[in-house]
């Protein structure tokens, strides 16, 4: 019996890439990275960053974060056991390189939640392979609201916040894709087409042009 075309057609795979989002705090970016990567569906290994940032009541060490003091982050750093890391609002947060190395290596893409700062780290480390995403609020406002509602950190650390949104807002043009997040759902699939556009970029596609030769190569 003759093999199928499609038996035969030599596979198409892919290279692996990273997805950042960014927005000032409030705008919903960490709802909709954490959302996106625990749908098994898009197959996304999400980044666990380091922290000195104090734990949050609703918060879990390994989960949400890796909680660690001043000095062991200071140790990951020096060993250069960080692909990138960054002072915010304060404190210090990194992403352990290992876990990327690792997902990227095997082909799988990872979710990033981290600033702007961490970045243009990132990208100026793996260029083509990141792909950026800025999240940004309907409003001022509605980001007040949204951090006052959350009523996990003191009023002190939600005014420091708010001063620092409009210098983060300000980084919205470094970024690819742009989502203003004035309903949940609708972010939420314009962030699932970001993901399915880049990956059916032709240029992290590897096998195509085999897949193309074999194509032709078929009789009429
Ligand atoms: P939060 O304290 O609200 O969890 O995060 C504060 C800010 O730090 C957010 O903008 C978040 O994206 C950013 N952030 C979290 N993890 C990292 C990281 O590993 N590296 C960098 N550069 N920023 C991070």
């Amino acid at each position: 019996m003759q093999a199928s075309s499609k038996e035969s057609a030599p596979s198409i795979g892919r290279r692996g890439f990273i997805l950042i989002l960014s927005s000032p705090s409030g705008a919903g970016k960490t709802t909709l990275t954490r959302a996106v990567a625990a749908d098994p569906k898009w197959g996304l290994d999400l980044s666990i960053s380091v922290t000195t940032r104090q734990r949050r009541p609703s918060e879990i060490d390994g989960k949400h974060y890796t909680f660690i003091d001043r000095e062991a982050f200071d140790a990951l750093r020096s060993a250069d056991n960080l692909l990138e890391w960054a002072e915010v609002h304060g404190n210090f947060y990194g992403t352990p390189r290992r876990p990327v190395e690792k997902v990227l290596g095997a082909g799988r893409d990872m979710i990033f939640d981290i600033d702007y700062q961490g970045t243009r780290q990132v990208r100026s480390k793996l260029a083509e392979d990141v792909v950026t995403v800025f999240i940004l609020p309907p409003s001022l406002a509605e980001l007040r609201h949204r951090l006052e509602r959350r009523a996990e950190d003191s009023p002190d650390t939600i005014e420091k916040r708010l001063a620092n949104a409009r210098m983060e807002i300000q980084r919205w043009s470094e970024y690819d894709y742009v989502i203003v997040n004035d309903d949940l759902d609708d972010a939420f699939r314009s962030l699932e087409g970001i993901l399915i556009a880049e990956r059916l970029k032709r240029e992290r596609r590897v096998g195509l042009t085999a897949f193309v030769e074999g194509l032709l190569a078929e009789p009429d």
